[in-house]
C-alpha cells in the first residue's frame, strides 16, 4: 500500500531536488544557447524530468481567505463558474500517489518575469490585469473572467512552465505542463478564462534565441484557439491545426491555416479518423517543434463542449499525436487547456494525457 502523499511532502520532497542536463537528443551540445542552459538550470529536475510543475498551480491561497471571494462572491455575482479552481491540485496529488510522476519529476522554480509578459502582451493590457488582480471587488465586474492575487500568480508560474516544457521537449523529445494552454487569450485582452497566452509567449521567446523557427501548434480543445490564431495570423513560419467544435464558443472564429470544423455529438470514430489528416500537415510543413494543446474538452461529460468523445477516445488521440511526433524527431511541448467535466473525470483524462507524453 502506498502512503498517501500530501502537498506539504510534495514541496518538501522537491526541495531536495537538483538539475541533470541529459546529453541532447534533439539538439547537439553545441547547439544549447546560453540561454537554454540557464533556463534549464533554474529547474529543480533529474535528468528524466518531462513535468513542469509550479507550487502555485495548486492553488494554496485557495484555502485561505480568498476561497470566500471564489465560493460566494464569484457565485453571486456572474453565477456558477465553469472553471474547477481545484483541478490542478487535484490532478498532480493523483499523479504523485499513482506514482506516475515522481520527486524526479521537475518543479518550476519561477514565476515569469512580468517583464518577460511584455514581449507578447500590451503594457496597458498588463497594467489592466495587475490592477485587477489587486483589487478583487474591481475583479468581479470582469464577467467570465475574475482574477485575483492568488489567480494572478498561477497564471504568470502556468505561462513559464509552457515555455520550459518547450526547453526540456527540445532537448528529451517531449514535455508537459501541468496547466497552460490559454489559447483565447490576445495581446491586448484576455478572454475564457485565459489572461497570458502561454504557447504564443513561448514561441516568441525561443524564436527571439533562434532555437526554432518553424512551429505547429496542434489545438484539439473543443474550442477554437482565437487568441493563437490572432496572434500568427502573418506568420507563415507558424502553422496551427485546430480541430474544435463550429457552434460554441468563441462566436467569431479567426482562420487558421489547417481547421477542421466539427458539430455536436461527434463521437471517437469520426474523431479519430478526421485527426489523421495532421500527418499530412506534418509531412508537408516539417516544424523545427510543435505545441500540442490536449483539452479534455471533447469529452461527453464536458459541460461547455457538446461532443461524444470518451476517455478511452481522448487517450487514443493523445498517443496517436505524440507517436506522430516521436516517429518524425520533432520535440512536442504539451499543455492540459480546457476542461470542464466532473473533477473526477477531468482528472482522469488529463492523467490519460500524462501517461501518453510519459509513455513516448
Ligand atoms: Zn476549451
Amino acid at each position: 500500500m502506498r502512503t498517501p502523499l500530501t502537498r506539504r511532502n510534495v514541496l518538501f520532497g522537491l526541495g531536495a531536488l537538483t538539475v541533470g542536463v541529459a546529453a541532447a537528443k534533439y539538439l547537439s551540445k553545441d547547439a544549447l544557447s546560453p540561454l537554454l542552459s540557464q533556463d534549464l538550470h533554474s529547474l529543480k529536475s533529474s535528468s528524466n524530468a518531462r513535468v513542469v510543475w509550479h507550487p502555485s498551480y495548486g492553488m494554496p491561497w485557495y484555502s485561505n481567505g480568498e476561497k470566500f471571494i471564489f465560493e460566494m462572491l464569484v457565485p453571486m455575482t456572474i453565477g456558477a463558474h465553469p472553471v474547477n479552481i481545484l483541478r490542478y491540485a487535484a490532478l498532480s496529488d493523483e499523479l504523485l500517489q499513482q506514482g506516475i510522476i515522481t520527486k524526479q519529476d521537475v518543479e518550476l522554480l519561477r514565476l515569469i518575469d512580468p517583464a518577460i509578459l511584455g514581449e507578447f502582451h500590451t503594457p496597458k493590457y498588463l497594467q489592466k490585469v495587475k490592477r485587477l488582480a489587486e483589487n478583487p471587488a474591481l475583479s468581479l465586474i470582469n464577467r467570465d473572467n475574475p482574477i485575483n492575487k492568488g489567480l494572478y500568480d498561477f497564471y504568470l508560474a502556468a505561462t513559464e512552465g509552457t515555455y520550459i516544457a518547450a526547453k526540456i521537449a527540445l532537448e528529451k523529445g517531449n514535455a508537459l505542463n501541468l496547466s497552460g494552454g490559454f489559447h483565447h487569450a490576445f495581446k491586448d485582452h484576455e478572454a475564457g478564462f485565459c489572461f497570458f497566452n502561454d504557447v504564443a509567449g513561448a514561441i516568441i521567446r525561443l524564436r527571439k534565441q533562434n532555437v526554432v523557427n518553424k512551429v505547429l501548434i496542434v489545438d484539439l480543445d473543443v474550442h477554437h484557439g482565437n487568441g493563437n490564431a490572432s496572434y500568427f495570423q502573418e506568420d507563415t513560419n507558424t502553422c496551427i491545426f485546430d480541430m474544435y467544435q463550429g457552434d460554441i464558443y468563441p462566436s467569431e472564429k479567426i482562420p487558421v491555416e489547417h481547421q477542421i470544423v466539427l458539430e455536436a455529438g461527434e463521437t471517437d470514430r469520426g474523431y479519430l479518423s478526421k485527426l489523421e489528416s495532421l500527418s499530412d500537415v506534418v509531412s508537408s510543413f516539417r516544424p523545427d517543434m510543435a505545441f500540442y494543446l490536449a483539452g479534455a474538452d471533447p469529452f461527453e461529460g464536458d459541460k461547455l463542449g457538446g461532443l461524444d468523445l470518451t476517455k478511452k477516445g481522448l487517450r487514443c488521440r493523445d498517443d496517436f499525436v505524440l507517436r506522430l511526433f516521436q516517429e518524425r524527431n520533432i520535440p512536442v511541448a504539451v499543455t492540459l487547456a480546457g476542461g470542464y467535466s466532473d473533477l473526477e473525470d477531468l482528472v482522469d483524462i488529463n492523467r490519460g494525457t500524462v501517461e501518453s507524453v510519459l509513455a513516448t
